[in-house]
């Protein structure tokens, strides 16, 4: 999906009556004026505070046309990711369509410090996280990392998955756009073969998906996660996306490996990993991390 620029929403009031209707009809809101507050921070959607008398509620909204389902499949990524661990998830309220528009509410989680035992919690959380498993890697439906279509087809081996829907998909739509010049698509293409046994065999896990520093809340003083790409997969890819651009406490990798011990020279698998990430990021934000994807590949191929 060739998507540079999302033109800003902002509420309008129509827009701000149906959505007190909805607030309402659910028993959240009697008839007092809502307040919406903007929040920044996300690359993808507009988002805002919304202040009522019954509490605080977080509200996304988007452009219905720009990004179908999109908030469908980020209510069942969520719903996929609940009760799996001790990393909690936003409870979501309600979705919807107003007009030409798409919008998700779910509660609002109030700043807060971070519990002393955050990143062991996180730690934990994750291992049991990934201790969820599927007969197949994939998903039964397409959802979304970031704002880019994720396929999910179902696949009995990782590496034909994460060539074929990951490392493959993400090449062809770089190059199509011109974010990727041929020597590295050609390197990229002969790395592919050199991958067959690269990552140890281990059963399907549940993952976040998208596990930067981003994509976590404190809730309570607590793990909670956020915007998930949600898949079975291999669990090393979200320790790598984890280390990518850091923001994790060292704590978090030592309880990990307590609770589900890595294989041995998962370091090393790291970078292969990530290329899925940096192709994302190419993608979506442009060129200037294809130099990451390239000295990535400098050392491999
Ligand atoms: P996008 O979907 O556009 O990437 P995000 O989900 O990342 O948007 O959210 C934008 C900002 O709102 C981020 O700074 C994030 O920390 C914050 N945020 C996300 N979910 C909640 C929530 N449930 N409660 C409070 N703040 C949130």
């Amino acid at each position: 999906m060739l998507i540079t620029f999302v033109p800003p929403i902002m509420i309008s009031t129509p827009f701000k009556i149906h959505l007190q209707n909805v607030f309402s009809a659910k028993g959240l809101a009697d008839d007092s004026i809502q307040t919406f507050v903007p929040v920044s921070g996300g690359s993808v959607n507009e988002a805002y505070k919304v202040e009522l008398a019954s509490g605080n509620y977080f509200l996304k909204v988007n452009r219905l046309d720009f990004f179908p389902q999109m908030f469908e499949k980020e209510d069942l990524g969520l719903s996929l990711l609940n009760n799996k661990s001790l990393i909690t998830v936003p409870n979501v309220l309600f979705y919807g369509e107003f007009e030409n528009h798409a919008y998700l509410v779910m509660e609002y989680i109030e700043e807060c410090d971070l519990d002393k035992n955050y990143w062991a919690k996180f730690g934990e959380g994750l291992a049991q996280l990934h201790q969820n498993s599927s007969a197949q890697f994939g998903l039964d439906y397409t959802n979304y990392n970031g704002s880019l279509a994720q396929i999910n087809s179902v696949k009995s081996n990782w590496t034909d998955f994460f060539v074929e829907n990951r490392l493959m998909e993400q090449q062809r739509q770089a190059y199509d756009k011109g974010r990727l010049d041929k020597t590295l698509s050609d390197q990229l293409e002969n790395l592919y073969p050199k991958l067959e046994s690269f990552f140890p065999t281990e059963d399907p896990s549940l993952l976040h998906g998208d596990l930067w520093s981003g994509n976590y809340l404190v809730k309570n003083g607590k793990p909670c996660f956020m915007d998930p790409a949600v898949y079975y997969g291999h669990r090393e890819v979200d320790i790598a996306m984890s280390l990518l651009f850091g923001g994790f406490g060292k704590e978090m990798y030592e309880v990990y490996n307590d609770y589900f011990p890595l294989e041995k020279g998962w370091e090393k698998r790291v970078d292969v990993a990530n290329l899925y990430p940096l192709m994302v990021h190419v993608n979506l934000f442009g060129a200037s991390y294809a130099q990451r994807v390239k000295s990535i590949l400098k050392h491999l191929v």
